[in-house]
């Protein structure tokens, strides 16, 4: 079986001041988990990232921001590019997150936009994809991650596709409290990576599956035991240090 790195990762959301960041990477690096072959990532707001990478330089804990804007430098007020995002210490990112899709109405053209300047500025995508409720119920849910997948990322070449992360987190279970069962959540990760392997070959049984949507130390061991999920993107439960411990003990 291919090699796939286990990957844990936390969505801080808008939560958290730079005092409160610092306060969680204390509090995580005083007793870190000591996991070989497991990558782990903060996703933290804007405001924290520049403290933050100046707390983790050198260790292994990856920074990641929760958005980028396409391009340089502009008249684009309130936004923050792929060149900001290095500057503050950020190395991936995320793109595509249902809350940027459902509150902000970011489209797949936008998105396919995110991800080509994360790829120019070498910040490496975790592109999230996932179904709603009703589209579950209707019996849409692969037609809509396939559409998810295919039209952001198919302008990507292997080469480039073997840097990104996938994240699948169904919308109905994010921040509700409900998980995926783990047959549901196999059975959509076997479907992302049949897709991915009609896109580029090979290259795409390396590439990480992530699940998200209500991921806590109870329900994550089994999650972790399923073939084709790599690890978590995991909202709620990373706001605290010793949930997020938990959460990593069982990958
Ligand atoms: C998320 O924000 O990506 C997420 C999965 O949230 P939660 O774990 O709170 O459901």
């Amino acid at each position: 079986m291919e090699h796939r790195p286990t990957i844990i990762a936390g969505n801080w959301k808008m939560y958290k001041t730079i005092a409160d960041a610092l306060a969680w990477v204390k509090a995580f690096q005083q007793e870190p988990p000591g996991k070989t072959g497991v990558e782990v990532a903060i996703f933290a707001p804007f405001t924290a990232l520049h403290a933050i990478a100046a707390e983790v330089q050198g260790g292994p804990l990856i920074l990641g921001a929760q958005d980028i804007y396409p391009g340089t430098f502009g008249a684009f007020t309130g936004e923050v590019s792929g060149p900001m995002l290095r500057d503050a210490g950020a190395q991936w990112v995320l793109i595509g997150h249902s809350e940027r899709r459902q509150f902000f109405h970011e489209s797949h053209d936008l998105l396919a936009a995110k991800l080509r300047s994360a790829m120019e500025w070498g910040l490496r995508p975790v592109y999230c994809v996932g179904e709603t409720l009703a589209e579950r119920d209707s019996g849409s849910h692969f037609q809509v991650v396939a559409s998810q997948l295919n039209m952001v990322l198919s302008g990507l070449d292997a080469d480039q596709a073997s840097r990104i992360v996938i994240a699948y987190e169904p919308v109905w279970a994010i921040g509700t409290g409900k998980t995926a069962s783990a047959e549901e959540a196999e059975e959509m990760h076997r479907f992302i990576r049949h897709e991915m392997q009609s896109l580029w070959g090979p290259v795409s049984r390396s590439i990480p599956i992530l699940y998200g949507g209500s991921v806590k130390p109870a329900n994550a061991a089994e999650l972790f035991r399923c073939d084709n999920i790599d690890g978590a993107l995991v909202g709620g439960a990373s706001l605290d240090p010793q949930d997020f411990k938990a959460i990593l003990a069982s990958a």
